[in-house]
């Protein structure tokens, strides 16, 4: 008999973490539904479509492959029959605000000359860098992160004590640690960047996600696309939602839920328009603060508002889809513009709220590689402007911020967008909490800031309702899309774990 027969599962939620967590659940044998607030599945990760143009409105790159084989291959399926994997060259292309450009990709050697040119005897400290980082990648993997480790006792264990001292000369900054192999300032620009990924800033997160670099320069930056030819991270999530249907996990969706209470015989699930749910066990995936506010009442909530206003959340973000006519070379399909100096954006999102003077930004443009998200002869392009959560977005800042933008892009990289949009939709905090139940609009989740990371983070089963469950973002192990398949992962093996 399967671990979970019987079992009746409602899943709060269709973000990645609840796509996973209810793959895995369906898996071992429980009757899952999950419920979804919006039209489509996917959370962060969905998609717009509107005239011809098709927008992943989050994500949009796709790392660390590895992750996602190892889900699919626990379902004995490969994440090719479901899509196939374009590696980008390049991976990336930065713009400096000093005129200054370059790529970067996975030659290595090619790399190693780029980083000489900047600051002689970089290319060795590169190489080292980047050698410690995959070091770190391999153990961190194995030892922290597919490894739930949720209580102190789980540390004690001798190849995690072995680890340890990773950990322990990684509990600095990642500025510190990455000013201890490079003096250029760009150089240090590169090796940071990828932090914004993790929601924090290199002076917040500790240096122990220096792992992020071999996820970048060595695993590769990828684009996937269906059988049909369709690309983009919704391909993605279209194949999360086929296995779960090949797995019988009952979708419904515009289903918003406004209320979860523990009775005697199981949870009460009941969503706006009234309709009821009575599973045995209940998995979150909706923001930890929205169900800990929103949805549980107040003796089922795990931390108070005091808690929440101690956390530091990942930035929001700015974002303009934008549908244009002609090309935009000489962008990239992944391109960042970067200031000289860029720790002023850094505390106008974590220290002193406000909309940045003087941002750093990332353009999306998929219509390089894939032809099918605009019109002929038209560009689709995202910009994205990490900017602080709880910030004010009224339409007039907005209005202001467009602009600034769209002349800074024209300016920095030499693309001048403004006559040529043939659609535009603008997202922002606001947006977040709307679409999402977003807490304070953050994009990202909970940041990864030492005391937000492993352990420290909320965990995946509560302490306070025997059979709720927390999955995604929030939780452990943090941030991103293949963070919030493990998630999901995690989730379902406590709960199966507490069910047996
Ligand atoms: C702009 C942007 C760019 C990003 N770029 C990348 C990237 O390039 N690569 C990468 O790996 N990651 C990226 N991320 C991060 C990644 O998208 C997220 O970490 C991940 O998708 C979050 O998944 P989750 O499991 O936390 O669920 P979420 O996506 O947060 O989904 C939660 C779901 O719960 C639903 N919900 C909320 N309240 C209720 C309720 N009361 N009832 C029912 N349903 C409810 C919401 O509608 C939502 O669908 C990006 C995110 C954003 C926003």
């Amino acid at each position: 008999m399967s671990r979970l027969s019987g079992a009746e599962i409602v899943v709060v939620g269709g973000g990645v973490g609840g796509l996973s967590s209810a793959c895995f659940l369906a898996d071992a044998g429980a009757d899952v539904t999950l419920l979804e607030k919006n039209e489509q599945l996917g959370g962060r990760a969905s998609r717009l479509t509107e005239d011809g143009f098709r927008f992943d409105m989050g994500p949009s790159w796709y790392l660390m492959p590895d992750v996602f084989e190892r889900f699919f291959a626990h379902f004995d399926r490969e994440p090719g029959e479901y899509y196939d994997l374009e590696r980008l060259d390049p991976h990336y292309r930065i713009f400096f605000k000093d005129g200054d450009q370059l790529d970067v990709n996975g030659d290595i050697e090619a790399m190693k000359s780029k980083f000489e040119e900047y600051e002689p005897g970089a290319s060795d400290a590169f190489e080292e860098y980047l050698a410690t980082s995959q070091e770190h990648y391999e153990t961190a993997m194995e030892q922290f992160v597919y490894e739930d480790r949720a209580r102190l006792r789980d540390w004690v264990d001798l190849d995690v004590m072995r680890a340890a001292p990773i950990g322990l000369s990684l509990i600095g900054s990642m500025q510190g640690h990455v000013e201890d192999y490079f003096q250029h300032p760009k150089l240090q620009q590169i090796m940071q960047y990828t932090l914004v990924f993790l929601g924090g800033s290199p002076k917040n997160t500790p240096a122990l996600y220096n792992i992020m670099s071999h996820v970048d320069f060595n695993l590769g930056v990828y684009y996937p696309v269906n059988d049909e030819g369709e690309g983009g991270i919704g391909v993605v999530i279209d194949a999360f939602v086929e296995l779960g249907e090949e797995l019988d996990v009952d979708y419904v969706t515009a289903s918003e839920v406004d209320e979860i209470t523990k009775r005697r015989e199981g949870f009460h699930v009941e969503t706006v328009d009234g309709d009821v749910y009575r599973p045995d066990r209940t998995v979150v995936n909706a923001d930890y603060g929205h169900a800990g506010r929103e949805l549980l009442p107040d003796h089922e909530r795990q931390y108070d508002d005091d808690y929440w206003a101690d956390r530091t959340l990942a930035p929001s973000a700015f974002l303009l889809y934008l549908g244009v006519e002609g090309d935009v070379d000489p962008l990239a399909h992944h391109t960042l513009v970067l200031p000289r100096d860029w720790e002023t954006h850094f505390d106008a999102i974590f220290e002193r709220p406000r909309w940045p003077d003087e941002p750093a930004y990332y353009l999306c443009v998929p219509s390089e590689t894939d032809d099918t998200v605009a019109p002929d002869g038209h560009t689709n392009l995202f910009v994205l402007v990490p900017i602080a959560p709880d910030l004010h977005d009224g339409e007039e800042i907005r209005a202001e911020y467009r602009e600034k933008i769209l002349a800074d892009v024209a300016d920095n990289t030499g693309v001048d967008l403004r006559d040529r949009i043939v659609f535009e939709e603008q997202f922002a905090v606001s947006d977040f909490a709307d679409r999402y139940n977003a807490t304070e609009g953050t994009a990202l989740g909970l940041a990864h800031t030492l005391r937000q990371t492993a352990l420290l983070r909320p965990p995946n089963r509560s302490s306070a309702v025997d059979g709720l469950y927390f999955t995604g973002s929030f939780t452990r192990p943090g941030v991103g899309v293949p963070m919030c398949l493990i998630s999901g992962e995690h989730t379902a093996n406590e709960l199966i774990e507490d069910y047996q």
